[in-house]
């Protein structure tokens, strides 16, 4: 069994190279982001606002989340509702910000996490798996890009998707989301001491892909 933890900011690529790690190692990837997106969303939907502490907690012993793993990926339920597009629309990312910042969603989380890792081999990618929720995994990696390069990606990506976007203010979105995720007092985005940092600015997903998997494989000495 091995355990993988891909840890970085918001665009850098982390679930399209965790996919492709995935398939080529035969693992499953764990996306942790949407454990957050789900919470999120939930608030959401229950018409609280994300960034009001005590709301939120107060809905967590009402929250059922569950993940299942496919060919195809991750999908997510919240109460045995298929929520994998929802999670993806642009106003869950800022709430699944705030609700992170909360260390009893935090928690809450935190078993569902190990456990998933405690089942078989994973690639699990977030912000805080390699400090905090997988501090003994097999290999570390900090993946990152400038927040120039990282916002025209979101923006492509949801171009592509037919959401009517601006570049702009994607990239105040991800400079806020950063500042947010490294700044909070809970398990705050930052490089684990033993991580390897990957630096995408200037490469493509390829040779990303590339490299992250020949590191692994030293690392995993075969
Ligand atoms: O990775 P993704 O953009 O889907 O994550 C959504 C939000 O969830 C992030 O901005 C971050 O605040 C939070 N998150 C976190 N810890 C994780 C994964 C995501 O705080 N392990």
């Amino acid at each position: 069994m091995i355990a993988i933890a891909l840890d970085g900011p918001a665009g850098a690529g982390k679930s399209t190279v965790c996919q492709a790690v995935a398939k080529q190692l035969g693992i499953i990837h764990v996306d942790t982001g949407a454990l957050y997106r789900a919470v999120g969303v939930y608030a959401l939907r229950r018409g609280v606002d994300t960034a009001d502490w005590p709301g939120v907690i107060a809905l967590l012993p009402d929250i059922h989340v569950s993940l299942r793993f496919t060919g195809e990926g991750q999908r997510i339920y919240l109460d045995g509702e298929d929520v994998s597009q929802a999670i993806r629309q642009p106003e869950a990312s800022m709430a699944a910000s705030n609700v992170s910042a909360i260390p009893q969603v935090r928690d809450f989380l935190l078993d569902l996490q190990r456990d998933l890792a405690r089942r078989g081999s994973v690639i699990m990618d977030g912000r805080d798996i390699g400090t905090v929720v997988l501090p003994d995994a097999d290999v570390k990696i900090f993946l990152t890009a400038s927040p120039q390069v990282r916002a025209a990606r979101r923006y492509n990506e949801l171009k592509e998707k037919g959401h009517d976007v601006e570049y702009e203010a994607i990239l105040a979105e991800v400079r806020e989301r950063d500042y947010n995720d490294s700044h909070r007092a809970a398990a705050p985005l930052r490089k684990a001491p033993d991580a390897w940092v990957c630096d995408t600015t200037d490469m493509d997903l390829a040779e990303s892909v590339r490299l992250i998997i020949e590191h692994i494989k030293e690392r995993m000495g075969s």
